[in-house]
């Protein structure tokens, strides 16, 4: 499922992120940089050491990685050629800046990418494992933060994907991208 807004091809897939091919994936990490389970645990045991041995370098250098904020590595052994790492939040009932947390979490991975010139992104579902996010509230989020960010910098970005584990999850996106993105205007 896919539609082109400002240039940007906007894509639903549903699948295993280890395997796609792009500039970058992004890491649905935890502050400790140090791996974890979910998404995070797949990404490591697939890219290899070099990856943690970037990330330990890293949290040396500035310390933890905060909610809301990224990071960049390389891909290691992954087919991707980087790992964008961002911090999701957890979810806590949604009145704990939640939503904003989680916006800010896709909106720093892609200006991260934009900075290093990636223009083939491609995402989990941040927060809805481990985290709780309830799923078709951060598919909203999710959705309306890579259109707000391609119109706000247009022609940074080829192709932004969503990738879904499962294919529950696939067919919750997959209304809410009818909603926010194929009937949009422009
Ligand atoms: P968080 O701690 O941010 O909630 P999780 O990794 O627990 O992160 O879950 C985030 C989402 O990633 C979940 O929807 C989970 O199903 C999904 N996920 C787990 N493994 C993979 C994978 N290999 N590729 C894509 N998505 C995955």
């Amino acid at each position: 499922m896919e539609h082109v807004f400002k240039g940007t091809t906007i894509a639903l897939v549903q699948g295993d992120i280890t395997t796609v091919e792009a500039d970058a994936i992004v890491n649905a990490a935890n502050s400790s940089l140090m791996g974890g389970g979910g998404v995070d645990g797949a990404i490591h045991r697939k890219g290899g050491p070099t990856i943690l041995d970037e990330c330990r370098d890293y949290v040396a250098a500035h310390g933890s990685l905060p909610t809301g904020e990224a990071m960049i590595t390389t891909g290691g052994d992954l087919p991707a050629s980087h790992v964008i790492h961002t911090v999701g939040p957890v979810y806590q009932g949604g009145k704990h800046g939640e939503f904003v947390k989680l916006e800010r979490a896709y909106t720093q991975s892609l200006l991260l990418a934009k900075e290093h010139g990636l223009k083939t992104v491609a995402f989990p579902s941040i927060s809805t494992g481990a985290y709780r996010f309830p799923i078709d509230e951060a598919a909203y989020v999710a959705l309306n933060t890579l259109k707000r960010v391609i119109a706000e910098h247009e022609g940074a970005f080829d192709r932004l994907s969503m990738v879904l584990f499962s294919q529950a999850d696939f067919d919750v996106y997959a209304a809410t991208f009818d909603e926010v993105i194929t009937t949009m205007m422009g």
